[in-house]
């Protein structure tokens, strides 16, 4: 029922990445990824949108409906709640600073790195996927709302994941012996990290940790 639910959804609101019928969202996301391509140098995979109020990850999370605002984990989609669908189609729209940031930090995420490691503490996989993702997300953001969202403030809409960001910009300064995580060689050692291959992004990691904490 759900999935069917979902589909029908994504008929309505999401259609196909990348097809000449694609909905004005999706088009705008696949714009997205083919910009963040662009300018990071790096392959952003064109996931579906498919806005849902019950979303996959939710139940396999255990988490209540509607407590997950966006989800890309286990599937090509991203999943969002529907309200997010007016923010990413009418840009003047108050929602559309958020939805353009959630829609951002959703297709940098590299769903295959999640995967936690035997005697790892609980959650640190997770927690590093999150930071890195939303600190490069906050590095290109600028650039992403002057091109997409000219009458948005890309600081204006709080969005979360501040301890891990501020754990992943002190790694990158540190690493790269800058002065502040703003430096071009922190910000390039953050992207890098970011899409490096799971394995080699621990190693890189590990190593980090273990000198910096
Ligand atoms: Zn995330």
């Amino acid at each position: 029922m759900r999935l069917r639910a979902a589909i029908l959804l994504a008929l309505i609101f999401g259609g196909t990445a990348s097809g000449a019928t694609a909905s004005p969202a999706q088009q705008l996301a696949d714009r997205s990824s083919t910009f963040l391509e662009r300018v990071l140098h790096q392959p952003v995979e064109k996931r579906t949108l498919v806005f849902t109020q019950q979303m996959e990850a939710e139940t396999a999370l255990g988490l209540s409906p509607g407590s997950v605002l966006a989800e890309y984990r286990h599937t090509p989609h991203i999943y969002m709640l529907p309200w997010l669908h007016r923010g990413l189609t009418h840009r003047a729209s108050a929602d559309a600073g958020l939805a353009g940031r959630i829609l951002v930090h959703e297709q940098l995420h590299q769903p295959k790195c999640l995967a936690a490691r035997p005697g790892d503490p609980p959650g640190l996989a997770r927690a590093l996927e999150e930071g890195l993702t939303e600190a490069v997300a906050q590095d290109v953001l600028p650039a992403w709302f002057r091109r997409f969202a000219p009458t948005q403030d890309a600081t204006m809409w709080a969005w979360g994941y501040d301890d891990e960001v501020e754990r992943i910009r002190t790694l990158s300064r540190k690493v790269t012996g800058s002065r502040t995580w703003r430096t071009r060689a922190a910000r390039i050692w953050r992207k890098d990290t970011l899409f490096l291959p799971c394995a080699q992004r621990w190693v890189v990691l590990d190593q980090a940790i273990g000198r910096f904490g």
